[in-house]
């Protein structure tokens, strides 16, 4: 099948502090990107707007886009496209019927499920999970997302959350999360986190993880402290993930995952001793690989819907059905 037969489809990811959309065609090729700063303060109706304007342009510029994935922050129920839950980071954002919503406005067939959901299926696809079956995905961004797929299929769990490392706790009565409980994952091992441990060391001044990756270059004491803390924990939480999940492969995305090359050595040091060096290895699609899933989803989507999967001889993409 030649590109320009290829369906195409739309693949969005709504976080807390952007909206990133692609066009995509059966290959997983970027056909239109675009990007946005989210304005979460306005709330649901101000989300909506942008989700609406950014489907609305990509739409304006491929016209054979036959369906749409949307991949967002908060726990979403796959089956009906609603988000069950999401925390302040999206106000409003909770009981949004996101896919009826979708459909409904545009007319194509949509589906919905959680980011961190979403970019385990983009890496799974396209990026360092490929040709694997057991994956955990941890997201290190704004928050801590996370993701499960056992032999092939997402684990999105009873109530939708499951893989939601970020909320496990690691420090019983420890800081406050806004989750509502204490001591979660999140506070210790996402960027935020890192950037609270360097606000913490009294003789530090830096107030960005990008000045921290810097300053851990030059051999600063302070930020190898910061980072000695930040991959201390961090292997603290591989190693219960592993514990817990035994996957093949966990990988590692989010913002953080940007200077990984400065700590990852200091991270796999502290997992041998458990034999878990090997396991861990840094996402490749960036800050994409979220809409990378959503459209893979919505590939799925048309696939059920009766349409062949193209090619028809890669039988290995059609079990997959995430
Ligand atoms: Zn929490």
């Amino acid at each position: 099948m030649g590109e320009e037969q290829m369906r195409q489809v739309i693949g969005v990811d709504i976080g807390g502090t952007g909206i990133k959309g692609l066009v995509v065609n059966e290959a997983g090729m970027i056909v239109v990107e675009i990007a946005r700063a989210t304005e979460a303060c306005q709330g649901r109706k101000g989300i909506l707007g942008q989700l609406n304007e950014l489907l609305s342009e990509l739409l304006a510029r491929c016209a054979g886009v036959k369906a749409m994935g949307i991949a967002s922050a908060g726990r979403v129920n796959v089956t009906t496209g609603e988000v069950v839950y999401a925390t302040d980071n999206l106000p409003g954002w909770q009981g949004m019927p996101l896919t009826q919503w979708a459909e409904e406005t545009f007319g194509l067939p949509a589906v919905a499920d959680n980011d961190a959901n979403a970019a385990l299926i983009g890496e799974a696809w396209l990026g360092v999970g490929r040709g694997r079956q057991n994956l955990v995905m941890l997201t290190l961004g704004t928050g801590v997302g996370g993701a499960n797929m056992f032999e092939g299929r997402l684990q999105r769990g009873a109530g939708w959350r499951g893989g939601d490392w970020g909320h496990s706790v690691l420090v019983p009565g420890g800081r406050p999360c806004n989750c509502g409980k204490q001591g979660c994952v999140e506070q210790y091992v996402s960027g935020s986190a890192l950037q609270r441990l360097a606000l913490e060391q009294t003789e530090s001044t830096y107030t960005h993880g990008r000045e921290i990756m810097a300053a851990a270059i030059k051999g600063e004491a302070a930020a190898l402290v910061i980072l000695e803390q930040y991959t201390a924990d961090l292997a603290l939480v591989i190693a219960n993930v592993s514990a817990s999940i035994d996957p093949e492969l966990i990988i590692l995305g989010g913002g953080v995952i940007h200077d990984h090359a400065i700590w990852w050595h200091e991270l796999t040091n502290k997992l041998h001793s458990e034999g878990l060096a090997g396991r861990i290895v840094a996402a490749e699609l960036g800050n994409r690989a979220g809409c990378f899933g959503a459209a893979r989803l919505a590939l799925e989507r048309l696939y059920q819907d009766g349409s062949a999967w193209p090619g028809g001889s890669d039988k290995e993409e059609k079990a997959l059905g995430y």
